[in-house]
């Protein structure tokens, strides 16, 4: 087994927030912006040291490669170096950072790979810029359509195309990740529950299935003065009845439901006129379809009229439920083990690169505890020693992985 530097992580951790610093300690590293570009920058000058060949594709998504002794497809580790606006060091960042130091360890003990082993920097995971979020994983899984994704502009009518040129991180469609034996994404948790748990490593099994619902109350406006309340037909009184008996029912459901009233548009807006339309909408994330089924029904279910307005439910989007690798779950528990760390098995609420990256390669997750669950602020914070814990796991099961796939063992794609 062989243990990271933590101290050198730690470094090229604080090396990384110097691009985009804020104020107050945290990042704002955009999409292709001058300060992620300078970041990439960087992380291919540092590749390239540790002896790596890097090829960019036509969504600028960067990939280092560490040839093995075997011309076969690679073991992937990567995740995203852009950050949300005033965001925090650690996410993305994190799961590059600890593949280098991996890599790094691997080289300062002489270890010679089989198997040939890639880096990869996702653009746009954020879409804090552009819309989507995950653009280029998605772009690369056949989630979205390129040429769509090209016109999408960010706040100052800046297209993405525009931007990809300016980088100088255009390249070819050839260099596209198109296949690898693995891909392994580790990340920050951006939730409190390994803190809570005081637990060192999250074994991520998946990414929760999710639903969102748009709910409009149609009434009618009037004078808030001259109205008498029997005569009123008043959609936020509605709108207020439906959120908290769906609150009741949906937490009957199963306790590890989580649904959330997100946004809330009133027209007009204007405190002496009663509304004449409340919109707002409901998220809900659970890794179980028969429970999403049920919040769905719930939400279909509406009735159509109460107190003289219309109710009218849309399913905005939902994803399924993604599960990653049962195999390769298996051997970062079995990697925790190994260095004694503790670990919890569970399911990621956010939505990652790994989530699309897995419809086409077997792929799994390592997370981190967020102090506080706090992320995508510039408060978020890991410890660095939960860093380098999750370094070492990254390294040993990629070295395990390393061991079983020269030996000729298959992990295929759960269906
Ligand atoms: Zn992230």
């Amino acid at each position: 087994m062989y243990k990271c530097n933590s101290s050198r992580l730690r470094g090229l951790i604080e090396q990384f927030s110097q691009f985009g610093a804020t104020a107050n300690g945290g990042v704002t590293r955009l999409s292709l912006s001058k300060e992620d570009v300078l970041a990439r920058d960087y992380f291919c000058e540092i590749c390239i040291e540790l002896g790596m060949d890097i090829k960019v594709d036509d969504m600028a998504n960067i990939y280092a490669i560490l040839p093995g002794k075997k011309e076969c497809p690679p073991i992937v580790m990567g995740s995203h170096l852009d950050s949300v606006e005033k965001g925090g060091r650690f996410d993305g960042v994190l799961g590059i950072l600890t593949a280098i130091e991996a890599i790094r360890t691997l080289n300062e003990n002489d270890i010679e790979l089989e198997i040939p082993l890639m880096l990869v920097n996702f653009t746009n995971e954020e879409g804090a810029r552009f819309d989507p979020a995950m653009m280029s994983s998605g772009v690369i899984a056949s989630k979205f359509s390129k040429e769509k994704m090209l016109e999408t502009i960010d706040k100052n009518g800046i297209t993405f195309q525009e931007a990809l040129q300016a980088s100088g991180y255009a390249g070819e469609q050839g260099n596209r990740l198109t296949e690898a034996l693995a891909y392994i994404e580790l990340h920050i948790e951006q939730g409190p529950v390994l803190a809570a748990k005081q637990r060192d490593i999250g074994v991520v099994e998946g990414v929760l299935g999710m639903v969102c619902y748009e709910i409009t109350v149609t009434g009618e406006s009037n004078h808030a003065g001259t109205t008498p309340m029997s005569m009123r037909k008043d959609p936020m009184i509605v709108a207020s009845r439906i959120i908290s008996s769906l609150h009741e029912q949906l937490s009957k459901i199963d306790e590890a439901l989580v649904f959330t009233f997100g946004r809330m548009h009133v027209a007009p807006n204007i405190h002496t006129v009663i509304p004449n339309e409340v919109v707002f909408t409901m998220d809900s994330r659970h890794q179980n379809p028969a429970v999403m089924l049920k919040v769905e029904k719930l939400l279909k279910g509406l009735a159509s009229e109460e107190s003289g307005c219309h109710i009218s439910p849309v399913k905005l989007w939902g994803r399924e439920t993604v599960l990653f690798d049962a195999a390769i779950c298996n051997e970062v528990e079995k990697s925790c083990h190994d260095f004694g760390y503790s670990f919890q098995r569970m399911f990621s609420g956010a939505g990652h690169d790994a989530q699309y990256i897995a419809s086409f390669i077997p792929s799994a997750m390592i997370f981190v505890p967020s102090i506080k669950g706090k992320s995508h602020c510039e408060e978020e914070e890991t410890t660095f020693e939960d860093c380098a814990k999750g370094a070492d796991v990254l390294l040993e099961t990629v070295l395990t992985l390393q061991k079983k796939f020269s030996m000729g063992e298959k992990y295929t794609l759960n269906s």
